[in-house]
């Protein structure tokens, strides 16, 4: 096996657990070295670190998969990390839907899967993890019995990795417009052409917060997507529900779910950009007693982190004015570029510019079958936060 010699120095980041060892971080490489290959990390005078995957096209050189010398990289290495994963969902109720592998946070480095009842969606975000595709769809098999396997490569990272984008099926083809249960309410999950894996459920628990705020409340909700948020307002007691879209087909989404559920009448949903709206209500002078927001990331990386800084700020901003004196606005924001304390700082400035001060409600992230590993700052993405707007 060839064999990657660290640096003498070696990075907090490495000590501290994260799978992650950057080019400029390796020392020198004993033996040949394709991409896709396991390989040994050693520190510079040898010592064993770990073993993961690499690839000399990507930036990222190695990714660790176990830091135990004894344990092979196999299909039953991936049937035992698979199976401790389900494990820790089933442990924490997560049973019917769920994020089954995080990542970095279930150790193994850049692949997802979510699991919607008995369909499962996969992602190999990296060429080493791609290559074991057929062991991890063997052990979903074994696993779960599943009705139907999807894979959702369609996404432009896998390029950083000299990965072609590339959707199918994994298993015999199924019909990929499923429906699950989420908090007693059902949804139309898409999973061949719906946004990421075909449904987020990383707010999962998110939605029930709102609960008691929407009661006989008058709600707008932007950045609906599958109008989740909404249709639970609704669920919930909302006298009057409007989701906003930028994407038509989130709009239909959207209404065949409230519709599927019985809430047609109450729920409206429009295909507009936010940000033009919002701004325009707020100069008519319409108000709401909740608002909620749950925008895209604004931006992937860290250089443009001024960008998605100014676009919390604005659709807070916009969407604070609009809010009912002693009204609540819900607001969440999905990167992890922005770290909580941001988070709260940015809301912080929209409330000094619409001149209005803020009760925190709840401040929490996301759903436990999306596990945050200490140490890890990439694994706590989501920020979800209720305020009362006084
Ligand atoms: N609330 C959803 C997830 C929203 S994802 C849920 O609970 O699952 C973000 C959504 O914002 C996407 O559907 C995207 O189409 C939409 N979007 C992006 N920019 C927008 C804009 N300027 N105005 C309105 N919607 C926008």
């Amino acid at each position: 096996m060839t064999t990657v010699y660290l640096k003498k120095k070696i990075s907090r980041r490495i000590e501290n657990g994260h799978p992650w060892v950057f080019a400029n971080e390796v020392g020198k490489v004993e033996g040949p070295l394709d991409g896709g290959d396991i390989v040994d990390l050693l520190t510079h005078d040898g010592k064993f670190v770990g073993r993961g995957y690499a690839n000399p096209r990507s930036q990222i050189l190695v990714r660790i998969l176990t830091r135990n010398r004894q344990e092979e990289i196999n299909e039953g290495f991936f049937l035992n990390r698979i199976s401790e994963a389900w494990r820790y969902r089933q442990q924490l109720g997560y049973t019917e839907n769920c994020r089954l592998i995080f990542g970095e946070a279930d150790f193994l480095p850049a692949l997802i899967i979510d699991k919607f009842n008995d369909y499962f969606v996969l992602q190999t975000l990296a060429l080493g993890i791609d290559i074991w595709k057929p062991a991890i769809v063997k052990a979903l098999e074994t696993i779960f019995q599943p009705k139907g396997i999807y894979e959702r490569n369609d996404v432009p990272v896998r390029e950083l990795e000299g990965l072609p984008q590339h959707k199918g099926f994994l298993s015999a083809p199924f019909d990929t417009n499923i429906i699950i249960n989420e908090n007693g309410l059902r949804f139309h999950v898409d999973v061949e052409n719906g946004q990421k894996t075909g449904y987020f459920l990383d707010q999962q628990d998110n939605r029930r917060a709102i609960q008691h705020i929407v009661k006989g409340a008058d709600v707008l909700g932007a950045f609906t997507y599958t109008g989740t948020f909404e249709i639970h307002a609704a669920h919930y007691g909302a006298k009057s529900v409007l989701g906003l879209d930028i994407s038509e087909s989130a709009v239909t989404q959207a209404t065949r779910n409230a519709e599927l559920n019985g809430y047609g009448d109450i729920c409206t949903f429009q295909a507009v950009n936010a940000f033009d709206v919002l701004k325009q209500w707020a100069k008519d002078g319409r108000q709401y007693d909740v608002v909620m927001l749950d925008p895209p990331a604004f931006t992937k990386s860290r250089e443009n982190i001024q960008k998605a800084i100014t676009g919390y700020k604005e659709i807070n901003l916009r969407g604070m004015k609009l809010v009912k004196k002693g009204g609540f606005l819900v607001t969440t924001s999905c990167t992890n570029l922005v770290q909580p304390e941001l988070f709260l700082e940015i809301i912080e400035m929209a409330a000094k510019d619409a001149k209005r001060t803020l009760r925190q409600v709840v401040f929490q992230t996301q759903a436990s079958d999306h596990p945050i590993i200490w140490g890890q700052e990439n694994t706590h993405y989501l920020k979800f936060l209720i305020v009362q707007v006084l």
